[in-house]
């Protein structure tokens, strides 16, 4: 790997505490550290919740170089999972800014329509049928 010498500096990194050579304003060595640093502890739901940007709708956003982009999207690139392109990202616990890839799946528009409406959220009855497992 070169490195441009001319804007670059030796680093640590705020979240492994790496030395690493970035040019200003990073603080992160790599994609992994600035997303796990904005990532609070699983709280009583396993949720884990991005405490990052937020859009307007709700979801988390995250930029790194000059890129922004879901933070879903690249909680499941992180775990080595392929985004699939066009698919809704949704969250089996209806947190937009929840990055627990356990809470996370890929969906085609339709069945994220579906599974909205299971939960009642599209203005149906809702489902009052109790949670047994
Ligand atoms: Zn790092
Ligand atoms: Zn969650």
């Amino acid at each position: 790997m070169m490195f441009l010498a001319r804007a670059q500096s030796s680093k640590i990194c705020r979240f492994c505490k790496r030395a690493f050579l970035g040019s200003n304003p990073a603080v992160y060595c790599c994609l992994f550290c600035a997303f796990w640093d904005r990532v609070a502890p699983p709280n009583e739901n396993g949720c884990c919740l991005w405490t990052g940007n937020r859009n307007f709708d709700g979801y988390g956003t995250f930029t790194f170089g000059s890129k922004r982009r879901y933070v879903t999207e690249v909680c499941l690139q992180l775990h080595g999972i392929e985004v699939v392109k066009g698919a809704d990202k949704m969250h089996s616990c209806n947190i937009r800014h929840c990055v627990a890839l356990e809470h996370l799946s890929q969906g085609t528009h339709l069945q994220n329509m579906k599974y909205a409406a299971q939960q009642g959220r599209l203005g149906g009855r809702p489902n009052a049928r109790p949670l047994v497992r």
